[in-house]
């Protein structure tokens, strides 16, 4: 058929790894065309992921916080919430940052295309254009002729097969509607975004109970950090269900009914207003005719590439969660560079030692690089410093002083390699730990490096000065 476009440089999908990509590439000086199908640019992030959720939980962290102020002499009364309010501030917090994409697009002259692609051959890509703010259809087919390609096409939530069709059965994108403050509500999955969720709503009035089929929540960050987050967020829960599956559900007018079996699977099937399903997410790789571009897709729907970001087909790159985990927005933001700069003929390599994690809970947990139980299970020595935060002048200032900042160090060369930390802010804090990784610093260097005071910062500095066995700040 007629070719409507001709670029130098197409990309598939407008979150953080496709707007990055096409910005740099524009930069570069191609000729970009960006291909999206939903109304707005950022992908799941900034639509759905990232950005709305920490919207709410902004306003859930200081609930919480002036819920506890009349042990220091302010009392307010109990809040009284207005949920399409709240919904509408949520809404500008996205508008504001996917406006600003799509004014930052057209400054670069990126040509951003509205639809559905799916590759027609190696150098062509057949868009149907999409209208409204999800799927519908126009019925209007455009087809790009591109030289280079970077797909870009992300995630979606796995949804579990035996689970109902119904309003109160919700995944990530669903819960962040805030439809109503459910009385009881089951996070299905122990992972950050579904306690990320079940936080906002267990804030606004919601009782949880949490099943995983592990035997613990947010694994992958170290017991020791978890405990801590634990310990203060018990009251929000009913029940948290370790080693247990939900096997069936069943929708009635009093709520969702839902079956467990496990370790700690109640007898009786439970009720529920709410249903949030958070088990992981799946690459969309099998939805966008990669066979006809031969681009290999695993059976999962990830596509393998190289430190280039190159698939097998080398004038096609993939970034972001449809190449593999982790499935985070900083990650697909650097392979989005790496990708654009190699199809530029930059020699342009993705070779972060870390990438940081971060539940945005309260307190926060954030880690990067080797945890403890990752060294342990490598046979890998290592030296701690663990810097409690009651003996933080800010953190108890905060009158937050449950957290603590943890350095690993490897016993032989003393270099960094790895770190975590759970309190306020310690997704702020923990970048901090990601660039001594990146920089091979050892104790001394991050001992001595002089922070502020009094700073929740200063628990970095500390925690090197225990490893190396100067620090004085500690009993
Ligand atoms: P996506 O953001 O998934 O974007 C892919 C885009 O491609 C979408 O806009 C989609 O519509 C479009 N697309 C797909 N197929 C086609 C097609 N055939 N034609 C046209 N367009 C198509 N990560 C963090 O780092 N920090 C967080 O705090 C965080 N919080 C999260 C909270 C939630 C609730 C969720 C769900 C995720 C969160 N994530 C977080 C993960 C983060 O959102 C993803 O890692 C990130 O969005 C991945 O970016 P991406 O560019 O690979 O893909």
């Amino acid at each position: 058929g007629a070719v409507d476009f001709e670029c130098d440089m197409l990309v598939l999908g407008a979150g953080p790894g496709g707007y990055s990509a096409a910005f740099r590439a524009a930069d570069l000086g191609m000729k970009t065309v960006l291909v999206e199908r939903y109304a707005t640019l950022g992908g799941v992030c900034l639509n759905v992921g990232c950005i709305p959720s920490k919207a709410l939980l902004h306003v859930a962290a200081v609930m919480d916080e002036v819920s506890h102020f009349e042990a220091l002499g302010i009392s307010y009364g109990k809040p009284a919430i207005d949920l399409e309010k709240l919904r509408a501030h949520k809404s500008k917090v996205t508008g504001k940052l996917t406006g600003g994409l799509a004014a930052m697009a057209k400054m670069r002259k990126v040509t951003v295309v509205r639809g559905s692609g799916a590759f027609l051959d190696p150098h062509h890509l057949e868009v149907e254009e999409t209208a409204g703010s999800g799927r519908e259809q126009t019925g209007k087919k455009q087809t790009i002729r591109f030289r280079h390609c970077i797909i870009a096409a992300g995630s979606q939530s796995v949804r579990l097969p035996f689970m109902p069709k119904d309003a109160r059965v919700v995944d990530s994108t669903g819960a962040l509607d805030l439809a109503s403050v459910p009385k009881r509500m089951l996070v299905l999955g122990g992972g950050i975004i579904g306690l990320e969720m079940g936080t906002v709503y267990s804030t606004l009035g919601t009782r949880l109970d949490v099943v995983e089929m592990l035997d613990g929540l947010m694994l992958g960050a170290d017991r020791d950090l978890v405990r801590v987050w634990q310990k203060m967020n018990a009251p929000r829960f009913d029940n948290i269900m370790l080693k247990t599956k939900t096997v069936g559900a069943e929708a009635t007018k009093e709520g969702i009914l839902v079956r467990f079996e496990g370790e700690q699977a109640p007898k009786e099937p439970q009720l529920y207003d709410l249903v949030l399903e958070a088990v992981g997410r799946s690459p969309n790789g099998l939805k966008i005719g990669a066979d006809k571009a031969g681009v290999k897709v695993t059976e999962r729907g990830f596509v393998p590439v190289d430190i280039q970001m190159r698939t097998n087909v080398p004038h096609i790159f993939a970034i972001g969660d449809i190449v593999g985990q982790p499935m985070l927005a900083h990650k697909a933001v650097h392979e989005a560079h790496v990708a654009a700069e190699a199809a530029a003929g930059e020699k342009s390599a993705f070779n972060a030692r870390v990438i940081p994690s971060v539940a945005y809970t309260d307190p926060e947990i954030a880690w990067v690089g080797l945890t403890e139980d990752q060294a342990k299970a490598q046979g890998i020595a290592l030296k701690k410093g663990h810097f409690p935060w009651t003996a933080s002048g800010r953190a108890i200032a905060n009158t937050r002083d449950e957290g603590f900042t943890k350095l690993l160090f490897d016993a032989q060369t003393h270099r960094i390699v790895g770190g975590g930390i759970v309190g306020t802010h310690a997704g702020d804090l923990i970048s901090e730990v990601a660039l001594a990784i990146e920089m091979g610093a050892d104790e001394v260097d991050i001992g001595k490096t002089i922070h502020p005071h009094p700073t929740l910062g200063e628990s970095i500095g500390m925690a090197a000065e225990i490893a190396h066995g100067t620090c004085t700040d500690v009993p």
